[in-house]
C-alpha cells in the first residue's frame, strides 16, 4: 500500500485542541480504579450524588420525564422553543416582568452562555469574568472566535473584587468598546463563593456607570442557583434588573442541576429588554442562532421542565425535595468547613452548593499526590477544586485531611 502526503483538511485554528475534557479525564480515570476494585474518593464531577454513591435524582423530576408522550418525545420543537416552555422560564426569572424578556430554549447553561458569547460580542472581542471560572467558559469562546479576560475576582480578604471589575471593565470598553460580563451566582463553580447582597449592588453599580459609555451586557449563569444558601438568584436579580433600562441583563438558565436531569440539556437564555422593539431584535437573532448551530431543543425535555415549572402540585413536590437535597448538601457543607478550619486550609466563604476550592500554590503537584492516594479532586491554577456534591458526609473528613497532607508533602 503506498501512502501519498496530503495537507491536513483540518483548517489551521482548529488544530492543537484538546479533545479531553480535564475534569471528565479525571472523573474517567477514577472511576476506572474503581472498577478495578481500589478504594478511590472521587470528588471530580459536577453532580449531586446521594449518601451511597448513586447519582441523586429528584423522584418528581424522573416522573416528569417519564411521563412525557411519544409525540412530544418524537416532534420537533419550535426553533426556540415551545411557547409554554419560555413564558415558564420567563416567569422563573423575572415573575410579573416577564413578558419583558426575550428568551430561547438551549441545551442547558452551556448553549445559553454559546448564544450570549455569540451574540453580545464581535469575533475577535473578548467576554470578561472573575479569574477563577468554570473552564467551559474559555472553551466556549474559544470555538465561536471570541476571547477571554478576567478581573481579580478576591481581595486579599476573600471579597468580591468590585474595584478589580471596575478597572477590568473601564479597559475591556477601551479596548473593543462594548462588554459581555459573565457571573455565576450563586455558588459559584468552582470556588462555592456566594456574593452578598450589597456585593450585588456594587456590582450593579459599576456596571450602570459603564454602561453609559458604550453597550454592556451582564450574563448571570444560574447554574447552581437551586443550592444557594439564600434565595435563589434573588440577590442578583434585585440588583441586576435595575440596570435594564441602561443595559442588557441575561440569564443562562439551566434546569440541569435545579432538576438533577445534567443528560437532559434543558436551558434557556433570558434577555430582559423594556424596549419591545430592541427586544423583537434580540428574540430575532437569538432564534437565528438556535437554527444555525443546534436547530431546537428536544421537546420532550422542555415538556417535562415546563410541567415541573408551572403544575402546582408538580412544582410543590419537586419543591420539597429539592429542600431535601440541599439539607443533605447543607451538613457536607458543614463537615467540610469544619475539617477545613481544624487542619488549617484557606478556602472562600462557602454556605452552599457543588464545589469549593482550597487555595493551593502547587495544586497539579498536590492533586498528583492525592491520586496516588486515590483520591481525586481537580486542579486548577493556584487551587484544587473538591466536589462536595459527590462526597459522602463521612467521606468528607478524611478527604479534607488527605488535601492537607498533600499541600504540605
Ligand atoms: N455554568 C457553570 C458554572 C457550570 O458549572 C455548568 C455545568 O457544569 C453550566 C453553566 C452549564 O451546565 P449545563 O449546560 O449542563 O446546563
Amino acid at each position: 500500500m503506498t501512502t501519498t502526503h496530503r495537507a491536513s483538511a483540518l483548517v489551521p485554528n482548529r488544530r492543537g485542541r484538546s479533545g479531553d475534557d480535564p475534569i471528565f479525564a479525571l472523573h474517567a480515570e477514577a472511576t476506572r480504579r474503581r472498577a478495578a476494585g481500589e478504594r478511590v474518593v472521587n470528588a471530580t464531577l459536577g453532580a449531586l450524588l446521594d449518601e451511597d454513591g448513586s447519582l441523586l435524582v429528584l423522584p418528581t423530576a424522573a416522573r416528569a420525564v417519564r411521563e412525557v408522550g411519544v409525540d412530544d418525545h418524537a416532534a420537533y420543537a419550535p426553533i426556540a422553543g415551545t411557547p409554554a416552555f419560555l413564558d415558564a422560564v420567563r416567569r422563573d426569572v423575572l415573575g410579573a416582568a416577564a413578558g419583558e424578556a426575550a428568551a430561547v430554549a438551549t441545551p442547558g447553561g452551556s448553549g445559553a452562555l454559546r448564544h450570549a458569547i455569540a451574540t453580545f460580542l464581535e469575533p475577535g472581542q473578548s467576554l470578561l469574568t472573575g479569574s477563577w471560572f468554570w473552564g467551559p467558559y474559555r472553551t466556549l469562546a474559544d470555538e465561536n472566535e471570541r476571547g477571554l479576560v478576567t478581573f481579580r475576582l478576591f481581595t486579599d480578604e476573600l471579597a468580591f473584587d468590585v474595584d478589580a471589575l471596575d478597572e477590568a471593565l473601564g479597559s475591556v470598553i477601551g479596548r473593543q468598546g462594548r462588554a459581555l460580563l459573565i457571573l455565576n451566582d450563586p455558588c459559584h463553580n468552582p470556588t462555592g463563593y456566594s456574593m452578598s447582597p450589597a456585593e450585588w449592588t456594587a456590582v450593579a453599580d459599576v456596571v450602570r456607570k459603564h454602561a453609559a459609555a458604550a453597550p454592556v451586557a451582564v450574563v448571570l449563569d444560574n447554574a447552581y442557583s437551586a443550592y444557594g444558601p439564600a434565595a435563589g438568584m434573588a440577590a442578583a436579580l434585585d440588583a441586576l434588573r435595575g440596570l435594564a433600562d441602561i443595559a442588557t441583563v441575561m440569564v443562562a438558565w439551566s434546569a440541569s442541576k435545579t432538576f438533577t436531569h445534567y443528560g437532559l440539556r434543558v436551558g434557556a437564555l433570558v434577555v430582559l429588554e423594556h424596549d419591545e422593539g430592541e427586544r423583537r431584535e434580540i428574540q430575532a437573532a437569538l432564534t437565528h442562532a438556535c437554527r444555525g448551530t443546534w436547530s431546537n431543543v428536544n421537546r420532550g425535555g422542555l415538556v417535562a421542565i415546563t410541567r415541573l415549572l408551572v403544575d402546582p402540585t408538580l412544582r410543590a413536590a419537586v419543591d420539597a425535595e429539592r429542600a431535601q437535597a440541599v439539607a443533605l448538601l447543607g451538613r457536607r457543607v458543614a463537615a467540610f468547613n469544619d475539617a477545613a478550619r481544624e487542619v488549617g486550609l484557606r478556602w472562600p466563604r462557602y454556605d452552599g452548593g457543588f464545589f469549593t476550592t482550597v487555595f493551593a500554590a502547587d495544586a497539579q503537584g498536590a492533586a498528583a499526590r492525592l491520586r496516588e492516594r486515590g483520591v481525586y479532586v481537580v486542579p486548577l491554577p493556584g487551587g484544587l477544586r473538591l466536589g462536595i456534591c459527590a462526597l459522602s458526609v463521612a467521606e468528607v473528613q478524611p478527604t479534607v485531611v488527605a488535601l492537607a497532607e498533600s499541600l504540605t508533602t
